[in-house]
């Protein structure tokens, strides 16, 4: 077997219990990292996922926290440096929905989509990256499709996604001197627990204008983070890779 990556890399996948974090920390084990785990809440589903990542005769490290609060971002990263070393790659891909209407929505509902999905890119790119500062790295983060070309009800997510596409940009600037590549995958409609609170009458709308006219599975996501990570995209960086069935025009 013929791994992306050198035997051992330490990568951190946040999110990684359920979903397209879960099928990412995989795929990274099935190519030669050893993969750190984080997790908000869903600790027994995370515990299934190291267990599959150690049949695969590689370590995992399980860490919760909250991508949204700082300190528990920065216990995280100092517990990973003390453990195993610095971190070599990142997947950056905790997120919430809280959908509605701009003109009905609270500021609570704001702020929760934005705490995790935007602060919380930002709090752990930015751990993530001075722990590469040394020998380099790369970042993946996860936005959508939102992010880029906007959805009814989504403003509050549209709007973190596409911050956190313009965080990804500016940080590869900064930090390309240093050897750390930083890219952005923007999945579409994925098949998991997030689309199932989607109502139906919207996901069949939206299959519609799917040219490949499905939804996507989560290992096909896992796939575009695994390849924007790893030595294989090393020319490649500041990018977004849209994976939506080509639902929207590049
Ligand atoms: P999911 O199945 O709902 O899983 C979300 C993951 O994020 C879980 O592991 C959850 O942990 C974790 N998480 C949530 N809030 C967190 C926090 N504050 N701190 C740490 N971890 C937190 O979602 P998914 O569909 O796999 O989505 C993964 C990423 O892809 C998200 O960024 C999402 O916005 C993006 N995305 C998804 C789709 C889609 O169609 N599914 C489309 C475009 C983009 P717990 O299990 O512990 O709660």
């Amino acid at each position: 077997m013929s791994f992306l990556f050198p035997e051992g890399t330490r990568a951190l996948v946040t999110g990684a219990s359920r979903g397209i974090g879960a099928a990412t920390a995989l795929a990274l084990a099935e190519h030669g990292c050893d993969v750190v785990l984080n997790y908000r809440a869903s600790a027994a589903k995370a515990e299934t996922v190291a267990e599959q990542i150690r049949a695969l005769g590689r370590k995992a490290l399980l860490v919760q926290a909250d991508v949204g609060d700082e300190a528990q971002v920065i216990a995280m990263f100092k517990r990973i440096r003390t453990e195993w070393g610095p971190i070599q790659v990142a997947v950056l891909n905790s997120g919430v929905t809280a959908d509605g209407h701009l003109a009905a929505m609270s500021s609570a509902k704001w702020q929760e989509v934005i705490g995790t999905n935007l602060t919380g890119s930002f709090l752990t790119a930015r751990e993530a990256t001075k722990q590469m500062y040394a020998s380099g790295g790369s970042l993946v983060l996860i936005a959508s499709t939102s992010g880029i070309a906007g959805r009814a009800g989504q403003a509050n997510y549209a709007a973190s996604k596409g911050g956190v596409i313009s965080l990804a940009k500016t940080l590869s600037y900064e930090v390309a001197p240093r050897g750390i590549r930083v890219n952005v995958v923007a999945p579409g409609f994925i098949a998991t627990d997030m689309v199932k609170k989607v109502p139906p009458a919207q996901l069949k709308e939206a299959l519609q204008v799917i040219p490949l006219g499905r939804t996507g599975t989560p290992a096909e996501v896992a796939q575009a983070a695994v390849f924007m990570a790893s030595p294989a995209a090393s020319y490649i960086t500041g990018k977004v890779l849209t994976v939506d069935g080509g639902m929207i025009p590049n």
